[in-house]
């Protein structure tokens, strides 16, 4: 962290601005909106500061830089012109230990401004560090355009109440969980629309109801995709960011797992393929136990829960122990693979039929029928298949799939590494072997595969089918 973000309290706080063009002016007004006794200091001002202190609002000195003055005031704005004399009073503040901002000069600056979202109380300030402004006025536009408009209502509302509630509950989690309800909920929708009656009554009903010790937690069994972590639901990202604590498996990204409330409990309870059975008994007693003890849990799945996922298995733990629970759908692997390869899984020409299916040998999983899935005419798509890779090809080919049969490995796919090994089932094993594969992986057997040729778009395409035609290359996104 190269800045430490804060909120000052400014109110009479001496600030001073060295300065007297358009720069210093802008200073020196946010300054005086937070309530600051602002100094401002050039030899020579512009019409609108000199207006200011006509009417009393700035002590304005009209000299030079005078270094004596920084000692008196708590921060300093240098917006001279002039980069020496900039540098001069940044030079002097930190030898003071005054914090100093350098217009434009975040190297030269012990503090910077954020760009600023003002719906007080509520306050939103984004910052990238100085890197890109642009990017930062960006950003904060789209998070104004998601506020809802009643949102600083909300806020000083939340205020209002936050003693009350405090006296209600007396643990920090279950005030926590109560006010995630409230503003998530249909409380803070009334607010939002201006019902503050009804908004009462529904908060008093709550909390009522609601036990000292808050109300019970509760399981969100969530898919986050396949790789690419834009492609979480919202709904998704909406539980993710209310955990208390996230389970999560191995292949869920890191920009993901960021997104997590800042004091959540982060768990890593990823397993490699191949894992005995005990480490998901091991989940399953966890997901209770956490959610036993009054934690909102989310147990963050990489693709579909349900798809090659133990959801399933999650949830009757849950059931078994009359424990809450939620599932939310994700884009499984199949569909995100497909999609970035641009391998339609189904076609009107080329496939009438999609079939999933896992190839893991993990103890306890029933092996494929190999006859039911050397159809031709369709798709097939198999997890966790490729460290069985020629196995697989060989049993397609011996229960009566052509060996020219086309066939695409789509390796870590949404992701910016996402690669595509093309063939056959006769060769794609040994393409496979020669390139190198990294996981995860997914193998995509049928006409369709093909297609990636002329249809990828996202990354660069090496699929090199037999019938190769051009190798096709997109830039990505
Ligand atoms: N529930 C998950 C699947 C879990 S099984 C889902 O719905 O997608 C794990 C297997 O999924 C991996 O072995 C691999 O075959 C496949 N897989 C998951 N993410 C992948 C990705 N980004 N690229 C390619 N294959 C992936």
């Amino acid at each position: 962290m190269d800045f430490f973000p804060l909120f000052a309290r400014l109110n009479q706080q001496r600030c001073l601005v060295v300065g007297g063009g358009e720069v210093a002016h802008r200073k020196a007004v946010q300054l005086l909106r937070a309530g600051a006794t602002v100094t401002v200091n050039a030899p020579d001002v512009i019409t609108p500061l000199k207006s200011l202190s006509h009417d009393g609002q700035i002590d304005l000195v009209e000299s030079p830089f005078d270094a004596e003055l920084i000692a008196e005031h708590i921060l300093v704005i240098a917006a001279t012109s002039e980069k020496t004399v900039n540098h001069e009073i940044a030079a002097i503040a930190r030898r003071l230990q005054r914090l100093c901002n350098v217009v434009d000069d975040g190297d030269a600056s012990s503090f910077i401004m954020p760009s600023v979202i003002d719906r007080s109380p509520l306050m939103i300030a984004v910052s990238t560090g100085g890197e890109s402004p642009v990017l930062a006025r960006m950003i904060r536009q789209q998070i104004e355009e998601w506020l809802p408009s009643g949102i600083s209502r909300l806020a000083a509302w939340a205020g209002d109440w936050r003693d009350t509630v405090k006296k209600r509950l007396t643990t920090h989690a279950a005030r926590l969980h109560f006010w995630q309800d409230i503003l998530d909920g249909e409380t803070g929708g009334h607010v939002l629309a201006g019902r503050l009656d009804h908004a009462e009554r529904t908060l008093q009903e709550k909390l009522a109801t609601t036990g000292e010790h808050g109300t019970i937690g509760e399981a969100w069994i969530v898919g986050a995709g396949p790789g690419d972590p834009d492609l979480i639901t919202r709904r998704g990202l909406q539980l993710l960011q209310r955990a208390d604590v996230v389970l999560h498996d191995r292949l869920v990204s890191s920009e993901l797992l960021a997104m997590a409330r800042r004091d959540a409990t982060i768990i890593n309870v990823g397993k490699k393929a191949d894992a005995p059975s005990t480490d998901q008994a091991d989940i399953n007693a966890q997901l209770v136990e956490l959610v036993r003890a009054g934690k909102r849990v989310c147990r963050l799945k990489g693709g579909d829960p349900f798809l090659f996922g133990r959801g399933g298995e999650e949830i009757s733990a849950l059931a078994a122990a009359n424990l809450p629970y939620q599932v939310v759908p994700g884009i499984t692997a199949a569909s995100g693979c497909a999609a970035y390869a641009g391998i339609p899984l189904t076609h009107r020409d080329l496939a009438g039929a999609v079939t999933l299916v896992t190839a893991s040998r993990a103890a306890g999983q029933n092996a494929p029928d190999w006859d039911a899935l050397a159809r031709a005419g369709q798709t097939l798509v198999i997890y966790m298949g490729t460290r069985n890779l020629n196995e697989i090809c060989m049993r397609l080919i011996n229960a009566g799939l052509a060996a020219k049969t086309p066939a695409a490995i789509v390796e870590q796919g949404t992701l910016p590494e996402q690669r595509i090994i093309g063939g056959s089932l006769h060769n794609i094993g040994a393409r496979a072997g020669a390139a190198g594969l990294q996981t995860p992986a997914l193998l995509i057997v049928g006409a369709v595969t093909e297609l990636t040729d002329r249809l990828a778009w996202f990354g660069t395409s090496d699929a090199k089918f037999d019938s190769s035609h051009k190798v096709s290359s997109a830039s990505a996104r």
